[in-house]
């Protein structure tokens, strides 16, 4: 991957671009990613072509974006290796998608004193809908910890399972730590006890290879926006079976079968859950991402990423004060850090001056900030079209940043 790089770059217009007179350092990654000149220009080629609401018409334009979407479903289905287009809903990403089941399984099946497992490492956004679900039906919830490395506690799973626990929802990958959590052991112990689990993909399916139905997860969750695709997409993954018992999250046209004001019937998977007009035009384009990431291949991504983050991580320790928060044996390109004296945004603004983007705070996880007593993090996250270079120079630039602030 490193000799193709040049021409990578080239596909992604805004690596080109500068930023206060400096040539872009895109290290914010994990917020979201860049998007690819054939992203940019479905969304421009569909408006301007072929636009007209789906699943309705009888006319030209109408037919053509819904079997366009509906390709899309199915390049979806066959990027994380689904069963059945039925099982893939497409929402407006992780969030949304969290939600979604925290609501309709959570309607079906959650009910008082029942038990949802989460992990110390989640998301807000895998934390908070969870949370309000609990306060809705009078559930409990129970916090899986991770150890100093940022290494959940895994062999503390079976004693926190009981016959009341309903759910279990984990990251595959840490925001905030970059720690790959390892779910296939999770998923076996969970169904060990007929425990269904969602898995909060959002860090990881740009970056790994997933395999929904090797890992025999009950729901898989990603955003399109952090993985090369437009904003306000996401893929929700739901074994059919599951899925079939769900009460539906939102009501609206497109996700009934029959209404009537005595009595409404729901439309089949997957359009139960998919109420109202979609996000079609940025959804086909977001199979286009998915293409584009699936010829580059998602092995030579993860191999070359992990080198980027091995000489990252090997370079900034080499800096006296710099500690680095999550060292996980098995991670992904994310490095969150802190250095002695330093505030975050400080760092941040004054990197923002040399052209590269990091991120600083709690990362929406401030249960991780809590476990390290800590008000948050600088984290750099990397894409497959970073570059040895852009390490240097941040790395030289961090250093120079330090010498002012200190
Ligand atoms: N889960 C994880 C692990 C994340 O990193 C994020 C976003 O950073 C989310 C969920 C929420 O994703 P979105 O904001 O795209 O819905």
């Amino acid at each position: 991957m490193k000799e193709q790089i040049d021409k990578i770059r080239t596909d992604f217009p805004i690596l080109g671009t500068q930023v206060n007179k400096k040539p872009l350092v895109y290290f914010d990654n994990a917020a979201t990613t860049q998007k690819p000149q054939i992203v940019i220009d479905t969304i421009t080629e569909y408006y301007s072509k072929y636009n007209a609401n789906i699943h309705r018409g009888v006319h030209f334009l109408s037919n053509f974006a819904t079997e366009a979407t509906e390709k899309a479903r199915e390049v979806a289905r066959k990027f994380i290796n689904a069963d059945a287009v039925e099982e893939i809903v497409f929402t407006s990403g992780t969030t949304e998608s969290v939600n979604l089941v925290a609501f309709s399984f959570g309607e079906t099946f959650i009910e008082k004193d029942d038990e949802i497992i989460v992990s110390e490492m989640e998301h807000h956004s895998n934390i908070v809908p969870w949370q309000m679900l609990c306060q809705r039906k009078g559930a409990i919830l129970r916090v899986l910890p991770f150890n100093d490395a940022g290494e959940l506690e895994i062999a503390k799973l079976p004693e926190l399972i009981n016959s009341k626990t309903k759910i279990i929802s984990v990251a595959h990958v840490s925001n905030a730590l970059g720690t790959i959590n390892p779910i296939r052991e999770i998923i076996k112990i969970a169904h060990k006890s007929n425990i269904p689990v969602f898995i909060d993909g959002a860090q990881a399916a740009q970056h790994i290879t997933v395999d929904v139905k090797e890992l025999d997860c009950d729901f898989y969750a990603f955003s399109g926006h952090k993985a090369y695709g437009p904003t306000g997409t996401g893929v929700l993954y739901g074994k059919k079976n599951i899925l079939e018992k769900m009460t539906p999250y939102k009501g609206g046209g497109e996700m009934i079968a029959k209404v009537s004001f005595e009595k409404t019937t729901y439309n089949s998977l997957p359009f139960k859950f998919e109420a109202g007009t979609p996000n079609y035009i940025d959804t086909i384009a977001l199979a286009k991402a998915l293409d584009y990431i699936t010829d580059l291949g998602l092995d030579k991504i993860y191999k070359y990423e992990t080198e980027l983050l091995e000489y990252a991580t090997t370079e900034l320790k080499k800096i006296d004060k710099l500690k680095i928060i999550g060292e996980a044996n098995h991670k992904s390109s994310v490095i969150s850090f802190i250095i002695d004296d330093i505030h975050p945004s400080d760092a941040g603004t004054l990197l923002d001056q040399m052209g590269i983007a990091i991120r600083t705070g709690t990362h929406c996880a401030e249960p991780v900030m809590q476990h390290f007593g800590i008000s948050g993090t600088m984290r750099v996250s990397f894409a497959f079209y970073n570059t040895f270079e852009e390490i240097d120079y941040f790395v030289k630039s961090l250093c120079y940043v330090i010498s002012i602030l200190t």
